[in-house]
């Protein structure tokens, strides 16, 4: 099997709910997501999948959505505060962790078509989470 990787840096805010460390806090990550795509056959210019589509599809997509936004679960009681004061948020379906956050980003990945087998979330430089299918 052939893979490719792409790394997208973005900066995101997030807090957890059930949560008692640091995370239970509004507060913000430098974060890498490692996309790898992976297939059995290349194309007749001998690619997987170009880098630049992996760019169009997800990192233009992340850039927009996840990127200097703040991540917070659908159940979390801050949401119509920050909603009334016309924050800005991206409402997860789950608590905001980074395996969550690297399955939303695989989950995109599949919708846009592309071949992922994983998706890494490295929230700080020591810690990542990862997400792949199976
Ligand atoms: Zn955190």
């Amino acid at each position: 099997m052939f893979r490719v990787s792409r790394e997208i840096e973005f900066c995101y805010g997030h807090r957890l709910l059930n949560y008692e460390g640091k995370c239970r806090h509004l507060h913000g990550h430098n974060g890498r997501a490692v996309i790898t795509l992976g297939g059995d056959t290349l194309d007749d210019r001998g690619i997987l999948v170009d880098f630049g589509d992996i760019k169009r599809n997800v990192e233009h997509w992340i850039n927009e959505n996840l990127d200097h936004n703040l991540l917070l679960c659908r159940d979390d009681p801050l949401l119509s505060i920050l909603r009334d004061r016309g924050e800005r948020v991206f409402v997860m379906e789950w608590n905001p962790t980074a395996e969550n956050i690297a399955r939303l980003i695989f989950e995109h990945a599949i919708e846009a078509g592309l071949p992922v087998v994983e998706v890494l979330l490295w929230e700080t430089d020591n810690c990542h989470a990862a997400y792949r299918q199976g």
